[in-house]
């Protein structure tokens, strides 16, 4: 066999995994079918902003270790996302906190605000939320989910919040402070010049081949490996004999703007379900960006059809059947492995995804003892 690995997809995943087999001498090559590496991180520098291609990316994590783990590739600066959300012409704060409360509501003390929640939580009489339009009038009421909530999350899913799992709100925080910080994890920040350098450095000394899909040639990928790391989907692996797994796709419609500045801001929601799209993204503001123009990115959901780019699994109930099913015959190769959002159908944030590749690192490590 000419190379240890054959690893499918340069995204974040395959890359972590390709950098650490290549410091313990194991031969990889990366095969990516898109014409350039990194995935949905991919970042490009247009008139000196470094735009996120494949919408925004904030990278936030808890995990000491993880946050070292990425600091080796970048110096990141110390953005905190605060996005705002736009409903029909009013501007709130998000997550929810005590501004929200207080644009709502007009209430300025936490046990003001409580109240209110509570008050309109007895109202809708919820004891165990069973979809997420109950999780989130449990977390902070009707009014809030109706301007905040319920239209973007039927946009972005592409189906009733009744229809949907309750999981999907609980990442957001809600807080009686005024913080109007997105995330609650203990490091956040932006890599300084963008994500491709980081998957760059990962890949750096590795065989790389671009506009490769491994569907294509797929004998002769697998003739060339001891192993092969696969971070495509999972049910098109499998030919789809269990059905299709279910995605959202996404569109980005990007702009460039002869002003300094459109919306000050990194990101504004648009929460109400009469504009297609979900967010508008100004990427100068992840890094104050100095140039005279400023470029946009609108984010369209769109229903997923095959051949198209999948961007979000959906974790339902009745997917997360199907996707067990390829699990099982996952479980049983030897010579494939699978990782990745796509190959573990698992909605993962960055720092989840690092820390998936390097615990599959390890088994291999011990496997090859
Ligand atoms: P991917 O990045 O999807 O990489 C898989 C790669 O495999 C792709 O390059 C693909 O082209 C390639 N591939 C697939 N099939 C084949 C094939 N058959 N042959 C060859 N190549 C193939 N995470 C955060 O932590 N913070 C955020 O703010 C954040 N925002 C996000 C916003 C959006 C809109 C999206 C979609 C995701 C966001 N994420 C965020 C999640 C983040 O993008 C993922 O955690 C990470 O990129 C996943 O890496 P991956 O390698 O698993 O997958
Ligand atoms: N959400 C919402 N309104 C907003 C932002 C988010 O209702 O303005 C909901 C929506 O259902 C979304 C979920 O909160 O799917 C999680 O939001 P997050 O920003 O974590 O989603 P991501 O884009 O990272 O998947």
């Amino acid at each position: 066999m000419k190379y240890d690995y054959l690893i499918v997809g340069s995204g974040l995943f395959g890359s972590v995994f390709a950098y650490e087999m290549n410091k313990i001498g194991k031969k990889c090559l990366v095969i990516e079918k898109r014409n350039h590496v990194g995935g949905n991180i991919y970042t490009e520098n247009i008139e000196n902003i470094n735009v996120h291609k494949y919408g925004a990316h904030i990278f936030h994590t808890s995990d000491t270790q993880i946050w070292e783990y990425i600091n080796q590739f970048a110096d990141f600066n110390r953005f905190t996302n605060s996005p705002l959300a736009n409903y029909k012409g009013n501007l709130y704060n998000l997550p929810f906190n005590m501004n929200t409360f207080y644009q709502i509501w007009k209430v300025k003390t936490p046990a003001e605000a409580k109240a209110k929640i509570e008050e309109e939580k007895k109202l809708a009489n919820i004891t165990t939320p069973k979809n997420l339009e109950q999780q989130a009038i449990a977390l902070v009421g009707k009014t809030i989910y109706e301007i905040l909530i319920k239209g973007y999350t039927e946009k972005q899913w592409g189906r009733p919040c009744t229809q949907l799992p309750p999981f999907i709100i609980k990442r957001l925080p809600v807080r009686l402070t005024f913080d109007n910080n997105y995330f609650n994890d203990l490091y956040q920040g932006i890599p300084m010049g963008g994500y491709t350098q980081i998957i760059e450095k990962l890949l750096d000394g590795i065989e790389v081949k671009l506009n490769s899909d491994y569907f294509e040639y797929k004998d002769k990928w697998d003739s060339i490996a001891d192993k092969i790391l696969f971070t495509g989907m999972i049910d098109q692996y499998y030919d789809y004999c269990y059905g299709s797994l279910e995605y959202r796709g996404l569109n980005f419609e990007t702009e460039t703007k002869n002003i300094d500045n459109y919306q000050g801001n990194a990101v504004i929601n648009y929460t109400e379900s009469a504009i297609p799209y979900t967010r508008i993204i100004e990427h100068k503001h992840f890094e104050n960006s100095v140039s005279d123009k400023t470029i946009i990115t609108r984010e369209y959901p769109i229903t997923w059809k095959k051949g198209m780019e999948a961007y979000y699994p959906i974790n339902d109930k009745n997917n997360t059947e199907v996707y067990e099913k390829y699990q099982r015959l996952a479980e049983k190769e030897d010579k494939i492995l699978f990782g990745g959002r796509l190959g573990l159908y698992k909605y993962m944030n960055m720092d989840q995804v690092i820390k998936e590749a390097l615990i599959l690192v390890e088994k291999e490590k011990k496997n090859d003892i």
